[in-house]
C-alpha cells in the first residue's frame, strides 16, 4: 500500500501570486507548503519593491473576499477616472467610476505595501508550511503525486504533494523544466518607474498618455504624489536613470505635458526591461503554471498582476470544489477545468496588451490617425466605453466567486 503524500498542494514562489493563492485557500482543510527563495519581509525581495501596482476594482473585490482588503485599503489610493490620450493629437477618452456605478475603477498600491499585508497574513493560514529561504531544485511527476526537491540551508530534501503550483515568476524554472512552449517577445523598451509630486492635485485621475516615443502612465498616489511609468527605448535607459532630479523632472514634463501643472519633486528611479511571455499551456500532469510564470505582460495597461490574481481566484475555486467533493485536487480532470476556464482570458489580455503597446508606439501617421479616431469614437459613444471600463476593472468573462465578493463557505 502506498502512503499519502504529506501535502495536498505545494506552491513554489511566495511573490504576490503564490502568497495570494495560499491565503485564498486558508481554512479549506488542505495541507499546503509555500517554497520561496527569499526570507519573508527581506528588503531585497524583488516581487515586493517600490513600484506602484494599479489594482483593478475586481482585484480589490477578490482581496476583500479573501479578508485582506481592510489591511490594504488604507495604503491604496482610489482611481476615480482614467484619462487616455495621444499626446499632441486630438484623440482622448475618459472612463469614470461614477458612470460604472462603482466606488473606484481601481486602486494604486506599492508592491511593497501589498507584500507586507500578504506576508503578515501567511502565518495566520492554518496547515501551511512556509519554507523560506529555500529553492526548488527539481521535481518529478510520478502520476499519482509530485516529488519536489528543495534546498534549504544547504540541505536537500524531497517533499511530496498531490499538486504542484508554479508561481515562480517570469523566469519560471518549473515552466522551463516542463518544456512548455511559450510565445516570447522583447519590446526593446524598458519601464522607468518613480513617483513625482505635481503642483496641482491629481484628483484621483490616472493618466495613460501615448507619445511618439512610447506610452507614459501617471497614477494617483497618497500625499499628492503620482506614480510614473515611463516607457523608454532600452538604449536610452542609462541616460534617463543618469539624469539628476531637475533634469528628470524637465524631461518627463516635456513628455507628459502640463495637465497637472509643473512637476516639483521626484523619488528614486528604477528601470525594468519589458517583454511579453505567454505559456501556450498552463497545465501539465499534476503541475499548474500561474501568474507571471504563465504570462508576463507589458505594464502599459497595468494588467499583469490583475490577470494573476484572477488565476488565483479561479484555481482556488476549482481546488476547493474538488476537495469538498473528496476528489484528488491534482487529478487531470480537475486541472483541465482550470485550464479551460482561464485560457481564453489569458490569451485575450496578453494579445490586447501587446496590440496596445505596438499600436501606440507606431509613429506612422496613418496608424496615428486611426488610433486617434478610435479614441475619439470611444469618447463620443458611451456604449463603446462600457466594455472598455469593465475590462479595465477586471470584470469581464466568467467571474470566480471570490471576484464576485463571495468567500468560500
Ligand atoms: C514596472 C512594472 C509595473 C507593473 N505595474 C503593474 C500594474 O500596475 N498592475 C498590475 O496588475 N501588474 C503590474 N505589473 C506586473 C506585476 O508586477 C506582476 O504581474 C506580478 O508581480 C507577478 O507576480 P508573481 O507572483 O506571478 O511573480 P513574481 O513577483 O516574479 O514572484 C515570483 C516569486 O517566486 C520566487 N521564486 C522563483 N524561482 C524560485 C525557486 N526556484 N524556488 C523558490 N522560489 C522561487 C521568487 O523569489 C519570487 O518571490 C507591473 C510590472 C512591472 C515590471
Amino acid at each position: 500500500m502506498t502512503r499519502d503524500p504529506a501535502y495536498d498542494l505545494i506552491i513554489v514562489g511566495g511573490g504576490m501570486v503564490g502568497a495570494s493563492l495560499a491565503i485564498a485557500l486558508a481554512g479549506r482543510g488542505l495541507r499546503m507548503a509555500l517554497i520561496e527563495a527569499y526570507p519573508p519581509g527581506v528588503d531585497g525581495q524583488p516581487s515586493y519593491d517600490d513600484r506602484a501596482i494599479a489594482l483593478a476594482y475586481g482585484s480589490s473585490r477578490i482581496f476583500d473576499a479573501m479578508g485582506v482588503w481592510p489591511a490594504m485599503r488604507g495604503s491604496a489610493e482610489p482611481i476615480h477616472d482614467i484619462h487616455v490620450s495621444d499626446r499632441g493629437h486630438f484623440g482622448f477618452t475618459r472612463l469614470a467610476a461614477e458612470d460604472e456605478g462603482v466606488p473606484a475603477l481601481g486602486y494604486v498600491i506599492t508592491a511593497r505595501e501589498l507584500g507586507r499585508v500578504l506576508l503578515e497574513q501567511l502565518p495566520q493560514v492554518g496547515s501551511l508550511d512556509v519554507i523560506a529561504p529555500a529553492r526548488l531544485l527539481g521535481f518529478v511527476d510520478a502520476g499519482d503525486r509530485v516529488s519536489v526537491e528543495v534546498e534549504r540551508d544547504g540541505l536537500v530534501s524531497t517533499l511530496e504533494s498531490r499538486l504542484l503550483v508554479a508561481a515562480d515568476g517570469g523566469n519560471s524554472t518549473i515552466r522551463e523544466r516542463l518544456d512548455v512552449p511559450v510565445q516570447r517577445w522583447q519590446y526593446g523598451q524598458s519601464a522607468v518607474v518613480t513617483n513625482i509630486t505635481p503642483a496641482q492635485a491629481h484628483r484621483n485621475v490616472a493618466y495613460e498618455r501615448f507619445t511618439d516615443s512610447g506610452p507614459v502612465a501617471l497614477l494617483p498616489m497618497s500625499e499628492g504624489r503620482c506614480a510614473v511609468v515611463w516607457t523608454v527605448l532600452d538604449a536610452q535607459v542609462d541616460e534617463v536613470l543618469g539624469l539628476d532630479d531637475g533634469q528628470f523632472l524637465a524631461a518627463f514634463q516635456q513628455r507628459f505635458g502640463y495637465r497637472l501643472g509643473r512637476f516639483e519633486k521626484v523619488g528614486k528611479r528604477a528601470a525594468y526591461p519589458l517583454s511579453l511571455l505567454r505559456a501556450r499551456e498552463s497545465v501539465r500532469g499534476r503541475v499548474v503554471v500561474i501568474g507571471n510564470a504563465a504570462h508576463t505582460l507589458h505594464p502599459i495597461a497595468g494588467q499583469g498582476f490583475n490577470l494573476g490574481i484572477r488565476d488565483v481566484a479561479a484555481l482556488a475555486e476549482v481546488i476547493d470544489a474538488a476537495s469538498a467533493a473528496g476528489s484528488d485536487i491534482g487529478a487531470p480532470a480537475v486541472l483541465a477545468t482550470y485550464e479551460a476556464w482561464r485560457q481564453a482570458e489569458q490569451r485575450n489580455v496578453a494579445l490586447a496588451t501587446d496590440g496596445l503597446a505596438r499600436l501606440f508606439t507606431n509613429p506612422l501617421s496613418l496608424v496615428r490617425m486611426g488610433r486617434n479616431l478610435g479614441l475619439l469614437a470611444m469618447e463620443l459613444l458611451p456604449a463603446a466605453k462600457h466594455p472598455l471600463a469593465r475590462a479595465a476593472m477586471g470584470l469581464m468573462g466568467r467571474q470566480p466567486r471570490l471576484a464576485r465578493g463571495v468567500p468560500f463557505e
